[in-house]
């Protein structure tokens, strides 16, 4: 697969699907400028969300997070756009809401630190583990505009 762009690798939380975010989030997405390279609706296993926040399991919230992952259905994507790291966190604003910035993904549908309506990588080496986590080559999508 050729990218015309930098990969970001983002997920919408159980929360934010629960309350029917999906669809508006999606939009703030593409309408910021990222391609969708792939994408599923999943339920995380307790296997996976263990192992995918694994840098967090000395943390006092890592069994509380496991378990809000592993509660409902998430969307897991994969966006492709020149500094899709960066600029993605940009989009979706601080870890705790409270002190995200207005427009926000999380400033607008987060409901806690924890319920943070999203999640997205946090360096290029990261983006790619985690796309690599969930999605297979024949899975994912070059850019068509
Ligand atoms: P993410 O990795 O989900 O994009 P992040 O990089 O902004 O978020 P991390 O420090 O990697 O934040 O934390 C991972 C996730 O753990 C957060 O998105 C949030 O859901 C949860 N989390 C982080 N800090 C806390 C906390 N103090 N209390 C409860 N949950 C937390
Ligand atoms: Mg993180």
């Amino acid at each position: 697969m050729s990218q015309k762009g930098n990969i970001t690798f983002t997920m919408i939380k159980p929360g934010a699907i629960a309350n029917e975010h999906m669809g508006s989030i999606m939009n703030m997405i593409s309408k910021a400028g990222f391609w969708i390279a792939a994408i599923k609706f999943i339920k995380l296993s307790q296997k996976q969300a263990e192992e995918f926040y694994l840098v967090h399991k000395d943390r006092p919230f890592y069994g509380s997070l496991v378990e809000f992952m592993t509660s409902g259905p998430i969307i897991v994507a994969v966006l492709e756009k020149d500094n899709a790291v960066s600029d993605y966190r940009k989009l979706i604003g601080a870890t705790d809401p409270s002190k995200a910035e207005d427009g926000t993904i999380r400033k607008i549908f987060a409901e806690s630190i924890e319920r943070n309506a999203v999640h997205g990588s946090d360096s290029n080496e990261n983006a790619i583990i985690e796309a690599d986590f969930f999605f297979a080559r024949s899975e994912r999508f070059d850019r068509i505009i």
